[in-house]
């Protein structure tokens, strides 16, 4: 009875797609879910009827297989959202990507001449010393110079990893800034408007937050033969040799054993290799336990006010505070809130299992949160009604120093099992979004299909980037109404 063709751990994103293609071909899979809720990081949490995100999802891709998935299950419940993100610093909203005019007149002349001034002599350095940076203060700072590093970039940097930007591989910059918004957002600040490329000017949104993609997605497994199995978490992989032969799951508190053809894995690739049973050569499990993720939580407050500001986040960069990020969710979906007259406000906190914020304590943490949004002036003290709070555990792989060496032995041993195939953002520890995990299961499905395809050659950047030409914007809008 426990028997499948496949068999498929997590049900977040790269999960319920695999299992999605698959019951398209007729296959019925099994997919293995530990929490009470499909979804994964994108899961949509309630509390009292208010709806909220684990951060704000926003649903965004270049990759038209993806794009045509999302369409498929939701259609009509997909919404178009416009896009308003600012940076909040000193108690002033600046444009995001930077503005001329309105950096100007928040940082006043002197500050911005000081600006353009120390990014002349990055510029001018850099011609004459052609350095190489290796990390991303370097990276930075030879490319926008040290004052726009010391305010834009540093401290909203070192919120997010908890590590001082020197510590940072330069990589990790390229990757996430090289041509795109924030390079743009420089040349908007130096040179007025940029004429090269924009940041998107909105994104599909599920009209009841991201879970609702995925509960849909669920039913339609369901719906097609496939079981989606909550509440089922595995605890060990039996192999011989290079083939996986049986998974051990508590499924509902009982000890189960299930069998299949092929397994799919979206789980942390690091527990995957620990569950693995006989255990990996002592050089893989060396390489999986020297990487490291960084963890997550979320408070969310119930304020009794209807318009507070009109983003959709915003960027709190002041070093003051400890809160890194503020989701207004009604302003991602009227519907993410049972009573216009309130708002939902999402206080992200970046941290690390086990430091000073996570181990605060639920009152601790709404205390907090409470404090820093009144001292941010955002709103006044008495308007705050109750609030909850979600631990995410694992939320960002971290791209350390060492991290693609070690997670290149993994790899390799992974890539030696004949029926294990892995998937998604901590399945094959990528800092990713969702339609980056979705290809990877869309060709995971193909290859037990019967195709060849390599997962681990799928680019992140290939979906990652956000930024547009108006002639690529334009041609997507045209794609797009031609139900491409
Ligand atoms: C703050 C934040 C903001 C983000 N914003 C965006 C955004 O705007 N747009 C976007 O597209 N992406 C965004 N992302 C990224 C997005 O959440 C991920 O790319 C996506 O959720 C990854 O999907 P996945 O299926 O690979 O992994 P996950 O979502 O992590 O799903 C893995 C699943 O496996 C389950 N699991 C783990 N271990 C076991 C086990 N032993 N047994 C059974 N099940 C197990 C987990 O419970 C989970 O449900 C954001 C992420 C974060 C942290």
């Amino acid at each position: 009875m426990n028997n499948y063709p496949v068999v498929i751990i997590g049900a977040g994103p790269a999960g319920l797609t695999t299992a999605y293609e698959l019951v398209k071909q007729g296959i019925k899979p099994l997919v293995l879910e530990s929490s009470d809720k499909v979804g994964g990081i994108a899961r949509t949490e309630i509390y009292k009827d208010y709806r909220f995100d684990i951060g704000g999802h926003r649903f965004f891709t270049k990759v038209g297989e993806v794009n045509q998935i999302w369409q498929e299950i939701l259609k009509d419940d997909f919404i178009k959202v416009p896009r308003l993100s600012r940076i909040y610093y000193q108690d002033k909203f600046f444009d995001y990507p930077l503005s001329f005019k309105n950096t100007l007149s928040n940082l006043g002349l002197i500050s911005s001449g000081l600006i353009l001034w120390s990014y002349l002599k990055a510029k001018l350095i850099a011609a004459i010393n052609r350095p190489d940076p290796q990390t991303f203060e370097e990276w930075v700072t030879h490319c926008f110079g040290e004052r726009l590093y010391l305010t834009f970039f540093k401290t909203y940097t070192e919120k997010v990893w908890g590590i001082p930007c020197n510590k940072i591989q330069a990589e990790w910059a390229k990757q996430r800034i090289k041509g795109m918004s924030l390079k743009a957002a420089v040349f908007n600040l130096l040179f007025g408007k940029s004429k090269a490329k924009s940041l998107i000017k909105e994104f599909d949104y599920p009209i009841l937050g991201p879970g609702m993609m995925w509960e849909r997605c669920q039913e339609i497994v369901d719906d097609k033969g496939g079981e989606v199995r909550l509440h089922s978490k595995v605890i060990k992989l039996e192999r011989e040799g290079n083939r996986i032969t049986k998974i051990i799951a508590m499924c509902d508190g009982q000890l189960t054993e299930i069998t299949g053809e092929h397994y799919v894995s979206s789980m942390p690739i690091t527990l995957l290799l620990e569950r693995l049973d006989p255990a990996p050569p002592e050089t893989v499990l060396q390489a999986s336990r020297s990487l490291s993720y960084r963890d997550f939580l979320i408070v969310s407050l119930i304020v009794d006010a209807a318009d507070l500001f009109p983003d959709n986040w915003i960027y709190i960069h002041s070093p003051d505070v400890k809160v890194g990020r503020i989701q207004n969710f009604k302003n991602w979906s009227p519907k993410m809130v049972p009573d216009a007259s309130k708002t939902c406000l999402g206080m992200e906190y970046f941290c690390s299992e086990g430091d000073e914020i996570w181990n605060l304590s639920d009152t601790e943490l709404l205390d907090l949160a409470s404090r820093e949004l009144v001292q941010l002036g955002l709103v006044p003290a008495k308007v705050i009604e109750d609030g909850t709070i979600i631990r995410q555990k694992k939320a960002y792989p971290v791209y350390d120093r060492d991290y693609a060496k070690h997670l290149k032995v993994i790899q390799e041993y992974l890539e030696g099992f004949d029926n294990l195939q892995t998937v998604g953002r901590n399945g094959m520890h990528r800092y990713n979004n969702q339609d980056h995990s979705m290809l990877t299961a869309i060709l995971a499905a193909k290859n037990i299909m019967g195709e060849k395809h390599d997962l681990w050659d799928v680019n992140t950047e290939r979906s990652y980037h956000e930024e547009f030409t108006t002639e690529e914007w334009q041609k997507r809008k045209e794609t797009e109404s031609l139900g491409v």
